[in-house]
C-alpha cells in the first residue's frame, strides 16, 4: 500500500471547493507518454495552475500501471524542479470499471478515482459507487461518479446514444453514495467525432460542421438541486480545426472531426463545473505536429526530432486551455 500523500500528490476536495467558489474549472488531461506528462507539468507550472493528470484503463494497459504511477510521482518532482514550490497535482483514474480497478489504483498511490457505473441500472450504479467511496475515503482518496450516459468512444468505454442526466436523481444519488463529484451528461461526447454530420448544421462558407449546443438547462437544474456540488464534464475536447486541417493536408484522414466549441466550455467552467476532461485535443496536437514535421523533414528518424515539436505543441495547447478556457491560471496555493 502506497499513499498518494507520500508521493506529494493531492486529492480533489479542496481544489474543487475553490474552483466552484472561484468560477473556474480544473484541467483534467489524460496522459500515457512521457512527452504528454512533461508538457502537462510545464504548462501547469508556467501558468501556476492546479492540474489533474488522469489515466484510463487503456492507458494503464498501454504504459503499464507501475510505470504510470512512477511517472505521476516524477511529475511532482519535475514541477518542483521547474520552480513550483507546492505543486497541486492529482493522479486520477478515469473511467474505473469496477471496485477492483479502483482499489488497485488507491493501493498504488492514486489520489482520486472515478467509478463509472453509468451503464448499470440506477441501483447497481449506487451500490458499486458506494462501495468504492467507503474504501477510498478510508485513505482520504476522492471519488468521482457518473450519472447519465455520454455518446462516443473512449478506450473501451463506448455508447451509441447519449442519455442526459436526470436532475431529479442527483440528490438521491449523491447522498446515498457519498461521492465527492459527479460527472453528468449534457451533450458532451468522447473522441474526435463527437457528433454525426446529421446532428450538426454546416457552415455554408467553410463547409465545417457546427455542433448542437450543450444542454445548459440540464446543468442549471442539477446546480439547483445540489448547490455548490462539484460537477465534471467528460468528452470536452474542442477538436481544433487547425490541427484537423494540418493532419488532413499531410496524409491524414479525419473527415468531419468535430468537438465542443470553446465558448460553451468557458461558460460551463464559470458554473459548478469544476473539472473538464480534455484528451482528444492533445492527441490531435501531437499528431498534427508529427505529420507536419515529417512533411518538412522526410530525412529525420530520431524520435527526439519529431517528439520535440510534438511536446511543444501539446504544451501550447494545455496552456491555452488553462488560460483561455478553464481560467485556472494563477490559482495555485
Ligand atoms: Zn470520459
Amino acid at each position: 500500500m502506497v499513499s498518494y500523500k507520500e508521493l506529494g500528490l493531492v486529492n480533489t476536495r479542496e481544489m474543487f471547493a475553490k474552483a466552484v467558489k472561484g468560477g473556474y474549472a480544473i484541467p483534467a488531461f489524460n496522459f500515457n507518454t512521457m512527452e504528454q506528462m512533461q508538457a502537462i507539468v510545464q504548462a501547469s507550472v508556467e501558468t501556476k495552475s492546479p492540474v489533474i493528470m488522469q489515466v484510463s484503463k487503456g492507458a494503464r494497459k498501454y504504459a503499464n500501471p507501475t510505470i504510470l504511477r512512477y511517472m505521476a510521482q516524477g511529475a511532482v518532482e519535475y514541477a518542483k524542479e521547474l520552480g513550483c514550490e507546492k505543486p497541486e497535482i492529482v493522479l486520477h483514474l478515469d473511467h474505473g470499471d469496477s471496485f477492483e480497478t479502483c482499489k488497485s489504483c488507491i493501493d498504488s498511490g492514486f489520489s482520486s478515482v472515478m467509478i463509472d457505473g453509468s451503464s448499470l441500472p440506477y441501483e447497481e450504479n449506487i451500490a458499486v459507487t458506494k462501495k468504492v467511496v467507503e474504501y477510498a475515503h478510508r485513505y482520504d482518496v476522492t471519488v468521482e461518479a457518473e450519472l447519465g450516459v455520454l455518446a462516443g468512444v473512449e478506450d473501451e468505454v463506448e455508447a451509441e446514444e447519449s442519455h442526459y442526466t436526470k436532475p431529479e436523481e442527483v440528490i438521491d444519488f449523491s447522498t446515498r453514495t457519498g461521492c465527492d463529484s459527479l460527472a453528468i451528461s449534457i451533450g458532451t461526447s468522447h473522441g474526435a467525432y463527437k457528433f454525426k454530420p446529421e446532428q450538426c448544421t454546416r457552415d455554408p462558407e467553410t463547409g465545417l460542421l457546427i455542433p448542437p449546443p450543450l444542454a445548459f438547462d440540464v446543468l442549471e437544474a442539477v446546480e439547483q438541486k445540489l448547490p455548490g456540488f462539484p460537477i465534471v464534464l467528460h468528452g470536452s475536447s474542442s477538436v481544433p480545426q487547425e490541427y484537423v486541417k494540418i493532419i488532413n493536408t499531410h496524409g491524414g484522414k479525419l473527415p468531419d472531426a468535430v468537438g465542443i466549441p470553446e465558448e460553451q466550455l468557458r461558460k460551463a467552467a464559470k458554473s459548478a463545473v469544476c473539472k473538464i476532461n480534455i484528451d482528444s485535443d492533445s492527441r490531435l496536437a501531437m499528431t498534427a505536429a508529427i505529420r507536419l514535421h515529417f512533411a518538412e523533414h522526410p530525412e529525420h528518424f530520431d524520435p527526439r526530432q519529431y517528439l520535440t515539436p510534438a511536446r511543444d505543441e501539446m504544451k501550447k495547447l494545455y496552456m491555452h486551455k488553462i488560460v483561455n478556457v478553464l481560467g485556472s491560471d494563477g490559482k495555485l496555493g
